[in-house]
């Protein structure tokens, strides 16, 4: 079978990256290549991002109905090849069918969102700001802006931010992860069957070198990054460094307080798909569960019947409920952890380190696992492990659960599960966290709303989707007028 290398989309058009540097892209079930990206040249970046400097102007004079128009024809597209895309993301991330059919949902309600663009970017006026003076506000689109992608949700991600920047009037340069850029391929297949001008929108593949041409370039205005937090600060960093806006959205440890009031069988299910789903590969999953008195004695082993019952395999598959991690490079990643809780003395009483997947032996699989005995100050509750593996710790009540929770320097999203209101209001108020689940696992903004965390998962203001996402992709500009 020979493999596709895959293309960049610069000035509407398909090009050949020249580059020499190349990484591969691989099916995690089958743990077999099965494409070639190129690490694009600073020269081809540029060409890319100076295409959509280029193409500013006339798009940002393009009335915001008709730039609405083609976002309608974008989401048409987008219905059509639906499975497609959605299988596409199963092949090159490994999480299963069902779940990448859900993370491609999400991206086109993104597009939704960004069609409501003639009344979302409107501004205010009020007269008589003093007599016979009026004042507007009106928005206004600033130039280039470019997305840096993570692997978890190759398909969704970079939609949080294309749709929207464009709507607003913005050009666009979009790089995938290098991990899995695929679907993005697909999606830009779509994108230039819509018929934009040329420039809107480009695709550059890369790595570092490629991003940070992105970020020293003075004509990007904005960059918006989603990937680990290490990144994230030097990206925040970088980009404001040259003046552009950024939203720089970072790595995660989500933390789900459990009550002993709340609904058990309930709780368990919720928590186990917070957890397992996408192989604990979401910036959402539940990573260290804290057990509220009673609670524990509770949850503690319907969770293991629930987390050991998990079928692995290929995500295509029928009947698999918990897929691959992304590459052999992060299942050691995840195994090193697993090893660091063994010498830190936590209790492994789930180990899914030797799993039996038939017909995939060189699939990168992990088996749910689970750590009881968990002090917070260890790694295994204390850093993003981003894979299948759960910590358990008991805690005497809430402010004891918030009090871990808290003191923790991530704060992406946390869960409560509870019948009652009163903790349920307390830990919205006090945990620091900005994602935050009431008898939900899994608390992600739908595109309507906010999606960022705070502290150490997030560096900028503005967050990416919702309102916060059109004041990003906007400037305001304050008109004061009187006529004599
Ligand atoms: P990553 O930080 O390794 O890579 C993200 C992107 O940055 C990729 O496009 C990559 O090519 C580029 N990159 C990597 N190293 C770079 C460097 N040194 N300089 C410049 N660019 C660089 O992240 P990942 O492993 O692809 O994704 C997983 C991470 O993303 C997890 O930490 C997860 O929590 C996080 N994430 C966060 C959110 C959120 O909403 N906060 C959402 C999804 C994923």
């Amino acid at each position: 079978m020979s493999i596709e290398r895959l293309r960049n989309y610069v000035n509407g058009k398909w090009v050949e990256s020249s580059s020499q540097s190349t990484g591969d892209v691989v099916n995690p079930a089958l743990g077999e290549k099965i494409a070639e990206v190129p690490f694009s040249t600073p020269g081809e970046t540029r060409r890319a991002v100076e295409t959509a400097r280029d193409a500013f102007p006339a798009w940002r004079e393009t009335p915001p109905l008709e730039r609405a128009r083609y976002l309608f024809r974008f989401k048409d597209l987008l219905e059509e090849s639906f499975d497609e895309i959605a299988k596409t993301v199963t092949l090159e991330n490994g999480k299963v069918l069902h779940e990448s059919r859900g993370s491609v949902r999400r991206g086109i309600e993104v597009v939704e969102m960004a069609t409501g663009i003639p009344s979302l970017m409107q501004g205010s006026c009020l007269e008589d700001v003093a007599r016979g003076i009026d004042c507007e506000a009106i928005r206004q689109p600033l130039g280039v802006f470019a997305s840096i992608a993570p692997f978890n949700f190759p398909a969704m991600v970079p939609l949080w931010f294309l749709p929207t920047a464009i709507a607003c009037g913005n050009t666009f340069v979009a790089k995938p992860s290098d991990r899995n850029p695929l679907s993005q391929q697909k999606i830009f297949e779509l994108l230039d069957r819509i018929d934009l001008p040329a420039g809107v929108v480009n695709l550059v593949n890369g790595g570092r070198e490629t991003v940070e041409t992105i970020l020293d370039d003075p004509d990007v205005k904005g960059v918006s990054f989603v990937g680990s937090s290490s990144v994230a600060k030097a990206i925040y960093d970088r980009a404001a460094k040259s003046g552009k806006r950024v939203q720089s959205l970072g790595g995660a440890k989500n933390f789900i307080t459990v009550m002993p009031d709340a609904d058990m069988e309930k709780s368990v299910a919720a928590i186990t798909e917070s957890c397992y789903g996408c192989a604990g590969e979401r910036c959402l999953a539940g990573s260290v569960l804290l057990l509220v008195g009673d609670a524990y004695e509770k949850f503690r082993d319907p969770f293991l019947r629930a987390a050991e019952s998990l079928r692995l395999g290929n995500g295509l598959d029928e009947g698999t409920t918990l897929g691959p991690v992304v590459t052999r490079a992060h299942l050691d990643k995840v195994l090193g952890f697993i090893e660091r809780g063994i010498e830190e003395g936590a209790n492994l009483v789930l180990d899914g380190r030797s799993p039996r997947v038939d017909d995939y032996p060189n699939g990168f699989f992990l088996g749910a696992s689970v750590f009881d005995d968990v002090d917070p100050s260890m790694a295994v509750a204390s850093e993003e492990i981003f894979g299948p593996v759960v910590c358990l710790i008991r805690v005497n009540d809430l402010e004891h659960a918030l009090s871990i929770a808290t003191a923790n320097p991530y704060a992406n999203a946390t869960s409560i599960f509870t019948s009652s209101g009163r903790a349920a209001r307390e830990y919205r108020y006090r945990a620091d966290a900005s994602m935050i689940g009431v008898n939900i696992g899994v608390a992600a903004p739908m595109a309507c709303f906010p999606f960022g965390g705070s502290k150490g998962s997030f560096f900028g203001d503005l967050k990416a989707t919702g309102r916060q996402s059109i004041d990003f992709y906007t400037d305001q500009k304050v008109v004061i007028s009187r006529w004599y």
